[in-house]
Parts: C-alpha cells; sequence; structure tokens
C-alpha cells in the first residue's frame, strides 16, 4: 500500500468537476484517506512548489494556485504514486492520452486540473504539508 498526495487546482474546482475527479480515483482503486478544501496563499504555494522556483513560471504559478479553491487528497493504494500519475495525463494536456483527467478537463499548461506526487519520498513531504496524522484514515 502507497499513500500519495493529490490536489484538484483551482481551475478544476471552479468548473464544479470536484466529483468527476473523485470518481476517476474511486474508479481506478484508489482510496481518498484524507481530503479537505483549502485556499491556499502565494506563500503557501511557494513553499509547495519551492523545486520550482528557478522556473521561469514559478511566480505566475504561485499566483494561479492562491487564486481559487483547491482540494487537497491523500489517496491510498497499490502503487499509488504513480498509478495517480498515470490516471492524470501528463503536464501538458495537449500532450496527455485520451481519457488522463488532464486530457479531460485540464484548460492549459499551467492550469492542468491537478497535482499528483512525483515520487514516495516527496509524496511522505507533501501529505505532510498538508495533513496531521490524525486526519489521514
Ligand atoms: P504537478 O507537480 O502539479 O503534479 P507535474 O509534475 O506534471 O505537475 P511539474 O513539472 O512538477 O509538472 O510542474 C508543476 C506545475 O507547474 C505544473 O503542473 C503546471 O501547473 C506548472 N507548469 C509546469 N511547466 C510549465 C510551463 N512550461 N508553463 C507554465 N506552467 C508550467
Ligand atoms: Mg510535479
Amino acid at each position: 500500500m502507497e499513500r500519495t498526495l493529490s490536489i484538484i487546482k483551482p481551475d478544476a474546482v471552479a468548473k464544479n468537476i470536484i466529483g468527476k475527479i473523485v470518481d476517476r480515483f474511486e474508479s481506478n482503486n484508489l482510496r481518498i484517506a484524507a481530503m479537505k478544501k483549502i485556499k491556499l496563499t502565494k506563500e503557501d504555494a511557494g513553499k509547495f512548489y519551492e523545486v520550482h522556483k528557478e522556473r521561469p513560471f514559478f511566480n505566475d504559478l504561485c499566483e494561479y494556485m492562491s487564486s481559487g479553491a483547491v482540494v487537497v487528497m491523500v489517496l491510498e493504494g497499490n502503487n499509488a504514486v504513480a498509478k495517480n500519475r498515470e490516471l492524470m495525463g501528463t503536464t501538458n494536456p495537449k500532450e496527455a492520452a485520451p481519457g488522463t483527467i488532464r486530457a479531460d478537463f485540464a484548460e492549459s499548461i499551467e492550469a492542468n486540473a491537478v497535482h499528483g506526487s512525483d515520487s514516495l519520498e516527496n509524496a511522505r513531504k507533501e501529505i505532510a504539508f498538508f495533513f496531521a496524522e490524525r486526519e489521514i484514515l
């Protein structure tokens, strides 16, 4: 069993498709072990995406991630990290495989509907960034 962090980003929350995205996870053997809707500050977004701080898109990314509510989840299941990434599709929705969340719901390379941890180590860090152990069930 693995745990990974998923975020439904502001574009998808604004489109009222939280349930459609959650269904992709539940229909593919990932359980929602924790879930909350929150609005990040720009500072929160900067801390969360700190690995990208030297990238040219960093400031826009932080503005975007703090522009509206997000839904943060812990997903649990076999190979949860890789499974979630597979269900999400590639960063750029124009290149994402048909049937993936980003191919079906993302607006652009920036407003791309979902985030998913990219390794088990980052999953642990990202889960701890948002949730206390007693909130994960
Ligand atoms: P995420 O970390 O959100 O799950 P990812 O792992 O597919 O996405 P990263 O390379 O980690 O992609 O980029 C983090 C986020 O930064 C992307 O999801 C996207 O919102 C934004 N981003 C990445 N590349 C670009 C770009 N070239 N222009 C604008 N925004 C970008
Ligand atoms: Mg990433």
